[in-house]
């Protein structure tokens, strides 16, 4: 058996440079970790040495295989929702796509987004948070998609969060942190993931400073529980949840 944890995001890079020390530190414990990334990130400001569109696609896929198998992901996966325009996607079809994956790999807690989406409040990441806290509610109900796959419920849902704005950046609006996670064990992993995005080089120097500041922790608001309970801090993702 064992603890299960699924990542869903936008972009590829989003699993290392938003997620990784919350992924790292789930492999390291045993936790089975996936994540789903809706797009290829094909509109990305920064791109490499790819001529078009579907190259920058074919480069991010490769470094985004590479970056999940440095943080120890047991299952990746892109989807082919178009990068840069997730606000005018289908939300059902998108919710629908995630509820059968959930229903498939059945995880314990989700983590993604918030609701803010992240440091630079991309319109991607306000989205699939939306689509993700969607299917996680939905992917247990007997009233929503019946046709995939049998109905599971995770039991958390958590958002990625922050303590701290960035100086002369738009300013997100982020929910409240439940949960620390001391990822200075796992830091040196997370950061060879992000370089393993070749051609997002210059954001990586563009997110030194940020990380050399605040690399130490990453913090989630508990969004959902299907157990009732008052917010409290946590430093563990899984306390209280069950095999
Ligand atoms: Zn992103």
């Amino acid at each position: 058996m064992g603890l299960r944890l699924l990542c869903v995001t936008a972009h590829p890079d989003d699993e290392c440079f938003a997620f990784g020390g919350a992924l790292a530190l789930a492999a390291e414990r045993g936790v089975e970790t996936s994540v789903i990334c809706l797009t290829d990130g094909q509109a990305g400001s920064y791109r490499g040495s790819a001529s078009s569109p579907q190259e920058l696609g074919e480069l991010r896929r490769a470094e985004f295989a590479a970056s999940c198998k440095i943080l120890g992901v047991h299952h990746h996966e892109l989807l082919d929702f178009q990068d840069g325009q997730l606000e005018f996607a289908n939300l059902s079809e998108m919710a629908a796509k995630l509820v059968e994956r959930i229903r498939r790999i059945r995880p314990h807690a989700i983590i993604t987004f918030g609701g803010d989406g992240g440091l630079n409040t991309h319109a991607d990441h306000t989205v699939a948070s939306a689509a993700t806290t969607a299917a996680f509610h939905w992917a247990g109900s007997p009233k929503r998609y019946p046709a995939l796959g049998d109905l599971y419920q995770p039991q958390r849902l958590y958002y990625l969060t922050y303590n701290f704005f960035v100086d002369g950046r738009p300013r997100h609006i982020p929910a409240p942190w439940t949960l620390t996670l001391d990822i200075r064990s796992v830091f040196l992993c997370k950061q060879d993931a992000m370089r393993a995005h070749t051609s997002q080089t210059p954001l990586m120097e563009r997110a030194r400073p940020i990380f050399e500041q605040h690399g130490q922790e990453e913090h989630y608001a508990l969004a959902a529980s299907i157990v009732p309970q008052p917010a409290t801090q946590s430093t563990d993702m899984f306390e209280g949840v069950t095999e």
